[in-house]
């Protein structure tokens, strides 16, 4: 790995130098191959020695760990000092395209940002990470990657004792809306320049020449999230703790800890349960996300202007356009769904008369639409119909769909390619999630893993062998909760 450690440039508030805690019996569950070869890492090593890597007891030469100090508002409420309680990031790997990566182990003990945790991650929750984020990748959302997973042959003490495991994520930053709430919230206005002039260098080098960098920084971080953010709506990926410190800079998907996705429709959905109010329940989303922005902009307001009313004038205009913004992208993502352009206004209401039938008849997000590309490709509306619990309402819409389906200037192929190319056949279903998860922890069998890793590799392609992990859970199989991954 060719290392180029530049946060760690940085000045020493913004981290502690921390070597990963060795583990006891480190055991390699899965490593990516794939995503090695894009990062142009070398492959020859030996099982034995990519464990001793990935669990932090062998230290790659040219990395320097540090753990990352940063804060946030969780649930709404500013925690001051967060920071990597349970993670080192061992530095910037260099791939041969000559981008830069983050990589970090999590789960690799203490720091001082640990407060009173162990610094450790049972197994559950890193499979689940894994599985999960390499799925949003194929998915087409941007989201951090999972290099590699182990088991540490140590035990983590929960409400029960359970098998330890370390995941090695992969991640264009970690710098998070929350990093520049530390330095705002101590009113260290030069630490926070820095970490503003960093971002830009690294991230958002077009900035550099623009008028206000530190305004279009805010516009350019708001725009990534309302695209992610469009993204997750469209495939019923719900977050579950859209902290501001779990709010990615770049916008990608960061720290899947309770997050879920949906099985019948209902914007209302939440399954982490720690969200006893549903603030981050599915529907919440993007109004979260606008709210997470606020955050963002009163850091930046005193770069921005010195002048503070000016300040605060030029971001609330960008924090106002927000709303508008992010209903143009859901209705561009969710109209596509429907093989029709957003720009018309009957596809938004068609859109709307569509989820509320769905929701009154909870039916499943995913195979809904799905099945709603095949009518455009001859199959027939059965297996559509069989979605909804009640006929009638669904064929006057069948109907009303299909002349606006007829009104647009596209082939009908070129429908259905670019609707099944925005509805998956398949998704990390919760229950399935659990399963895998299961047969790891009880039984150390990663099998479970490995198969449904390899479904939702090609998530949008039919896999007919598989048909079983198309479908909702039964009703025994049902998730009704997930739980934070520390
Ligand atoms: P998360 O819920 O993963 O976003 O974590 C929230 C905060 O708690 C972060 O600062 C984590 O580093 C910290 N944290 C979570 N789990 C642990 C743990 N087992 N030990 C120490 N810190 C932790
Ligand atoms: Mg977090």
């Amino acid at each position: 790995m060719l290392f180029d450690n530049s946060y760690n440039g940085l000045p020493q508030e913004f981290f502690e130098r921390i070597n990963p805690v060795p583990v006891q019996d480190p055991q390699l569950i899965i490593f990516n191959d794939n995503l090695a070869k894009t990062l142009g890492i070398d492959e020859s090593k030996t099982r034995k020695q990519l464990a001793e890597l990935f669990s932090g007891n062998v230290i790659p030469k040219g990395s320097s760990p540090i753990a990352l100090a940063y804060a946030g508002h969780q649930f709404g409420q500013f925690v001051s000092q967060l920071g990597d309680g349970r993670a080192v990031l061992l530095g910037e790997i260099s791939t041969p395209e000559q981008k830069h990566y983050d990589i970090q182990l999590k789960g690799s003990g203490q720091t001082k940002f640990s407060r009173q945790g162990d610094g450790r991650a049972p197994l559950g929750p890193v499979i689940r990470e894994y599985i999960v984020s390499e799925a949003m990748h194929a998915l087409g959302i941007p989201s951090t990657r999972s290099l590699a997973a182990v088991t540490t042959g140590e035990k983590v003490y929960r409400e029960t004792a359970l098998p330890g495991g370390i995941l090695t994520r992969i991640a264009e930053s970690h710098i998070r809306v929350g990093t520049f709430e530390y330095f705002a919230a101590q009113n260290k206005i030069e630490n926070l320049k820095t970490l503003a002039e960093y971002t830009i260098k690294r991230h958002f080098p077009l900035l550099k020449d623009s008028r206000n960098s530190y305004l279009s920084l805010l516009e350019l971080v708001c725009d990534r999230q309302i695209e992610l953010i469009a993204k997750w709506m469209g495939i019923g990926f719900i977050h579950g703790v859209m902290n501001t410190d779990n709010t990615s800079i770049v916008g990608e998907t960061i720290d899947y800890g309770p997050c879920a996705f949906m099985d019948s429709y209902n914007p209302s959905t939440v399954f982490s349960s720690i969200d006893a109010h549903g603030r981050y329940a599915f529907g919440n989303q993007p109004s979260i996300a606008h709210w997470n922005m606020a955050c963002f902009a009163n850091c930046l307001a005193p770069l921005i202007d010195q002048d503070s009313d000016k300040a605060e004038e030029q971001a609330q205009e960008v924090i106002n356009q927000f709303p508008n913004k992010m209903k143009v992208a859901l209705m561009t993502v969710m109209c596509k769904k429907i093989g029709l352009k957003s720009t018309n206004s009957n596809s938004q209401e068609t859109l709307q008369k569509l989820l509320s039938i769905m929701l009154d008849n909870e039916s499943d997000y995913t195979l809904t639409f799905r099945y709603l590309s095949e009518i455009i490709k001859g199959k027939g509306n059965t297996l559509f119909k069989k979605q909804f619990l009640e006929h009638k309402q669904i064929s006057n819409w069948l109907k009303e769909w299909t002349d606006l389906i007829k009104d647009q200037s596209l082939s009908k192929k070129e429908i259905a390619l670019s609707m099944e190319s925005s509805n998956p056949v398949f998704i990390p279903r919760n229950h399935l999630v659990e399963r895998a998860i299961e047969a790891a922890v009880e039984n150390n069998d990663f099998s479970e893993m490995k198969t449904l890793l390899a479904i939702l590799n090609r998530p949008y392609e039919e896999q007919s062998s598989y048909s079983d992990f198309m479908k909702p859970p039964k009703p025994h199989e049902v998730v009704h909760q997930t739980f934070c991954g520390t």
